[in-house]
């Protein structure tokens, strides 16, 4: 045990020096390049080149990996297995690639907190991997759980949306970012107990009724599954355009509350 918390700071460590400045440097150009080449070619291929100028990153240590990887073969034998799955009260179904308290955990702090848009590549991609085929077989639509108007200004991105884009890229589906909308101010929900998150969350998400869903599977991403209020509550908003289905995608999932 003491071997592994051992392991885990080396790679904390590492996350924290050599690497993290050039991965920035990596991010920002090779957002660049996605951004000009995605209208135009197909979003999987354009990936995998970018892959090669700017190569994918381990999503614990941040070390280049080959593109098809989601770890390296170091953090292999220390990381839990990429994903899990989970069904919340309402039957929603949640694929998750880490547990919170990770290294991938840390990492994706960084993307929400720090700044560091560009991991939302490497977390996207791995994210869109690890949903089965028969998913991706019909062509699933990505929409995102909504950022509130301050948030959204404080932050400069909806991180939610960036791990959609990627993951409906890697998939060569399609992501629509408008599908949701927040239409109520309410408190974040990490900071109240879990009884009042569903209440926190009611009435706060509206579909945008101009986007005709009917009949499609809907693939909802978010950052983190702690309670899966939130999921819930855009779940059913969604399902009142009657959707066949829908699955839930999270980068992280906490133990349950
Ligand atoms: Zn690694």
């Amino acid at each position: 045990m003491r071997q592994r918390t051992a392991q885990i700071d080396d790679c904390l460590q590492r996350q924290n020096s050599a690497y993290r400045p050039t991965h920035i440097l990596f991010c920002k150009r090779r957002l660049l390049l996605l951004q000009a080449g995605s209208s135009v070619l197909r979003p999987s291929n354009l990936l995998k080149w970018s892959f090669w100028l700017f190569p994918r990153r381990c999503l614990w240590c941040g070390r280049s990996i080959p593109s098809e990887e989601i770890l390296c073969t170091e953090c292999l034998d220390l990381a839990p297995q990429p994903g899990s799955v989970r069904t919340l009260p309402s039957g929603l179904t949640v694929y998750s690639v880490f547990p919170y308290h990770s290294a991938g955990g840390v990492r994706l702090r960084w993307l929400k907190f720090a700044g560091q848009r560009g991991l939302a590549v490497d977390f996207g991609c791995a994210m869109g991997e690890l949903l089965p085929a028969y998913i991706l077989a019909e062509q699933p639509l990505f929409a995102c759980v909504p950022s509130g108007a301050d948030r959204l200004k404080e932050r400069g991105y909806n991180q939610s949306a960036g791990l959609a884009k990627y993951a409906a890229m890697r998939t060569d589906c399609s992501f629509c970012p408008d599908l949701l909308k927040k239409v109520k101010k309410n408190k974040t929900q990490h900071e109240i107990s879990a009884e009042e998150r569903i209440l926190n969350v009611q009435g706060v998400y509206a579909r945008n009724p101009d986007i005709d869903i009917k009949s499609r599977h809907i693939v909802l991403v978010d950052d983190i599954v702690t309670t899966g209020a939130t999921l819930e509550a855009c779940a059913a908003v969604l399902a009142e355009g009657e959707v066949s289905q829908i699955t839930a995608l999270t980068a992280l999932a906490t133990g349950r509350k």
